[in-house]
């Protein structure tokens, strides 16, 4: 498509799309590559965010456009459900076994994270023939019901009961509350970081007890990584952080290299459950998609080879020595992964939209209002992040 007619293009965004935001940022961007984002005008946006912690080798790579012109020279879309062995979907799933543990051996490829949270639930209830779910307060695990059921955040849950019965909430790092795991509970689900929570770090030593309480009970332990996996906190997976292996790790985002595509992995044990009692116990029609699958594993290649993972703390430290402000009520920072605590959300919105203006994009949480987050792609150089952070200091001098 030529955007050549970008006020038409405007009218159906506001009249045709359906919008969920009340704000939306509004910008026009007509190309995308590395860290920089570029609109119709040619004004170039340096992206902090990643299109929220997805394009972390940079927008476009190249060995991943390549990997998807080359799969849709040969086949789009082909019958789902595992029935046709497709190459580009045994690859990846081959690829992501050598780097996870040998527990997490198995992977099913879905559209999305939140799909993939609802399998992992649907595999938890399966595999232990219980159903109670326990999850932390605060989460956020998506937005369909499954995900939303075990979403600790109340503003987003209201308007849509009722949910999935069987749901509890336990508090972050409160280790008296494991106790409310028992011999009922089909799995726990945690986000081993908190993100959209404004990047809350659990303690080493509660997600040690949270597996040993697990271990105790037969009961799953579920990491959702969507958003902390592919390198974002300076490990491949944030459950390197911990030494602790879960059960079923879920995946999505950073997972594609910008191509949707989420997983839920797990034991082949654990999996083959799925094809009995009853068969096909999930399905999905896209899921796996050639198109995507060879994006994916091209980005895990790509991720591989370059320092990027390694050097994520070294970049990280940049952006907190960068802003230790007078302004800044609390960084929290795991790698490449912030937020940065204001004392208001109208101060968020402010410094947002100052940054906008200098050619900067940073973004608010889901369910952290007073903090905005800083997420950029893990190929950001060290001069990239200087300039960054002089428009976020100078965005913060202006609240005074
Ligand atoms: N889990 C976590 C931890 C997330 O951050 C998100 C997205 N913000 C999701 C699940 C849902 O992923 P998706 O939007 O792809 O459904």
């Amino acid at each position: 498509m030529e955007y050549q007619d970008i006020a038409q293009i405007n009218m159906s965004f506001s009249s045709h799309l359906a919008q969920t935001s009340p704000y939306p940022l509004g910008l026009e961007i007509v190309e995308a590559e590395g860290c920089y984002l570029y609109d119709k005008s040619g004004k170039r946006y340096l992206d902090l965010i990643s299109g929220l912690a997805v394009s972390n080798v940079g927008h476009c790579h190249p060995e991943v456009v390549s990997a998807i012109k080359a799969q849709a020279d040969r086949f789009l879309h082909l019958i789902p459900y595992g029935e046709i062995s497709q190459a580009p979907q045994n690859l990846l799933a081959e690829k992501l076994a050598t780097i996870l543990p040998h527990s997490l051996n198995s992977s099913y490829f879905v559209n999305s994270g939140t799909e993939a949270n609802e399998a992992a639930l649907k595999l938890a209830k399966r595999a232990t023939g219980r159903h109670e779910v326990v999850a932390i307060k605060g989460s956020y695990h998506g937005a369909t019901h499954g995900s939303l059921s075990v979403t600790g955040n109340e503003t987003k849950k209201r308007a849509f009961r009722p949910f999935v019965p069987g749901s509890s909430f336990i508090e972050l790092n409160n280790l008296e509350q494991l106790e409310l795991i028992n011999e009922r509970t089909a799995a726990v689900i945690i986000e081993p970081i908190m993100g959209d929570a404004g990047v809350r770090i659990p303690d080493e030593s509660y997600i040690k007890a949270l597996r040993k309480r697990c271990d105790e009970t037969g009961t799953l332990l579920i990491f959702d990584e969507i958003q902390t996996g592919f390198g974002r906190t300076g490990k491949m997976f944030a459950f390197e952080h911990f030494n602790v292996v879960p059960d079923i790790l879920t995946i999505a985002k950073a997972f594609g290299g910008g191509m949707p595509i989420g997983a839920f992995v797990s034991s082949i044990e654990n999996m083959s459950q799925l094809t009995h009692s009853p068969m096909l116990g999930h399905i999905t029609t896209f899921g796996g998609n050639p198109v995507c699958c060879a994006a994916a594993l091209a980005n895990i290649n790509v991720l591989l080879r370059e320092p990027w993972i390694e050097d994520v703390d070294k970049k990280g430290k940049r952006f907190k020595e960068r802003l230790d402000h007078k302004a800044v009520v609390e960084f929290r920072q795991i790698g490449l992964m912030m937020a940065v605590e204001l004392a208001s959300e109208a101060q968020v919105s402010r410094v947002i939209q100052s940054l906008l203006e200098k050619g900067v994009i940073g973004f608010y949480f889901l369910s952290c209002r007073n903090a905005f987050r800083l997420a950029p792609p893990l190929c950001i150089t060290l001069d990239q992040i200087d300039f960054a952070c002089d428009c976020i200091a100078e965005a913060l001098d202006a609240l005074d």
